[in-house]
């Protein structure tokens, strides 16, 4: 260090304190205006790229020049997740309480990487998702931890599956054994492509990853996932896992957990069940039933970052059998040994990521605001929201159709006047959503069920109204007139 080195430290605290109430101000008005901006972006690819400097300034820049330039550069590129007409992919939102949250997290950075290193992160996550397993109706045992997203909260269930499968591949690795059988895991021809990522990832080969047949519903089938269990027994393979889906991503189908669970047992499989989407319909008592099966699975991912108001992201992993993903994941380094070990949770030991930053503030904060009930009336009138849709789609005469059950807030569905080929419906679809996404009060995407080009209106964030709901469909059918 030269001699004349000096300490700059942080930017002076009121400079910060000014831009931040600024920036409080901002975030409230977007929130409370989205409407009038266009859902999706509307930039041209490369766009915003070409409006930044190519390299960082030399000297520092003041607070309020980059609050502009996000607003003036920045914000143009961005598509509104938080605008109520945001109705693609699965619709999201990042509630108050939970942007509060997030802010406060930032600002006091904690890393929960073990129990010492800020207690209370380590134990507002196990105290927070005890709460969600309660809200969603499940019983004792399931030990939760957050993760980022889904795909990852898949991969660690997989991970412990095949642990649980008592090949030591944690140790000897799964290449260049004698006695090592092909491992298979199981899902519907519907799940997400995480399920293929995850077993991708884990050396298991995407080969091995077996999508069983679904029936008309899109649900799988458990006579054809019995027989394709027993055709790969047959043939020498080792079955470790079966992933049956609560809310698949195209349709939202509801694959029969409790027959899954049943037939995975009696072959020694893991039953991971991926409700990323749907999990937290139930927190609705009346709509319970769809997790029916989920209490006696090894592990399940649900999704706070989707349908339940907390901003991206926040995943959340549950499984009754902690003491597998330990015995996949956990090393103890020298530098990480600390007194209270034994007697605390170290998160750290039940995935691959060491830091861990304080998600479940933001969860915590956005169940108490809105509490149980709250938060079930917010996905109940999302799902009447959907079978309104559904019901003006349905009795609406001009060829018009639904193209899949509505089970939660997902409609699925298009325009297919009779006479028209496959190929020209998938033309007029792709036509239509291009020009109401082009007009920037609704946003939605598509989907191909079984061949059928869809349209999917999916209704998830805490601001949609009905209104919003009747734009687009009024939208949608002027689309439908004009092409
Ligand atoms: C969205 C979704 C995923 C993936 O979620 P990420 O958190 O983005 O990884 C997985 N499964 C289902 C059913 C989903 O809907």
């Amino acid at each position: 260090m030269s001699s004349d080195s000096t300490f700059l430290g942080d930017l002076p605290p009121d400079d910060f304190r000014a831009a931040a109430h600024a920036a409080v101000d901002w975030i409230a008005d977007y929130l409370e205006h989205a409407t009038q901006l266009p859902v999706k972006s509307r930039v041209q690819p490369g766009a915003i790229r070409a409006a930044l400097p190519t390299s960082a300034p030399t000297k520092g820049e003041p607070l309020e020049a980059m609050l502009r330039d996000f607003r003036d550069t920045i914000m143009p590129g961005i598509t509104h997740w938080n605008h109520p007409g945001f109705f693609a992919y699965f619709a999201n939102s990042a509630s108050y309480p939970g942007i509060l949250g997030e802010l406060l997290a930032a600002g006091i950075n904690a890393n929960g990487m073990l129990w010492v290193t800020s207690p209370a992160v380590t134990e507002l996550e196990q105290v927070s998702l005890d709460w969600l397993r309660q809200l969603m109706g499940l019983g004792d045992g399931w030990f939760g931890q957050i993760t980022d997203t889904a795909s990852v909260s898949t991969f660690y269930a997989l991970a412990a599956a095949r642990e649980q499968a008592g090949l030591d591949v944690r140790m000897q690795g799964m290449a260049g054994r004698a006695d090592m059988p092909r491992l298979r895991v199981y899902c519907s021809e519907h799940a997400h492509s995480s399920i293929d990522k995850a077993v991708i990832a884990l050396g298991l080969g995407h080969e091995n990853l077996v999508k069983v047949p679904a029936d008309e519903n899109f649900r799988m089938r458990p006579d054809a996932l019995e027989s394709a269990i027993q055709a790969d027994i047959a043939a020498g393979f080792r079955p470790i896992a079966v992933v049956p889906c609560v809310g698949t991503t195209s349709m939202t189908s509801v694959d029969p957990v409790r027959a899954v669970v049943r037939i995975a047992r009696a072959h020694g499989c893991w039953v991971h069940v991926d409700a990323a989407y749907g999990g937290v319909t139930a927190i609705v008592p009346e709509m319970r039933h769809l997790m029916d099966g989920t209490d006696d699975a090894d592990s399940f991912v649900v999704n706070p970052h989707k349908w339940l108001f907390t901003p991206m992201d926040c995943s959340v992993m549950y499984t009754k059998h902690p003491e597998a993903l330990k015995r996949a994941f956990a090393l103890l380094p020298e530098y990480l040994i600390t007194s209270t070990q034994d007697e605390t949770v170290n998160l750290m030991d039940y995935g691959i990521q060491l830091g861990r930053r304080f998600r479940s503030l933001k969860l915590w904060m956005v169940m108490r605001a809105y509490g149980a009930e709250g938060i079930a009336e917010r996905i109940r009138f999302h799902c009447d929201l959907a079978r309104d849709f559904a019901g003006m789609v349905h009795f609406e005469s001009g060829g018009w159709e639904l193209t899949a059950p509505v089970t939660m807030s997902l409609v699925c569905f298009r325009y297919a006047p009779s006479g028209l080929s496959e190929a020209d419906i998938a033309r007029a679809n792709a036509a239509i959503m291009e020009r109401v996404n082009a007009d920037g009060r609704a946003y939605l995407s598509h989907t191909k069920l079984n061949g059928k080009y869809t349209l999917r209106l999916a209704i998830g964030n805490i601001r949609t109204d009905r209104s919003h709901v009747e734009t687009a469909w009024a939208e949608l059918r002027s689309a439908a007139a004009a092409i």
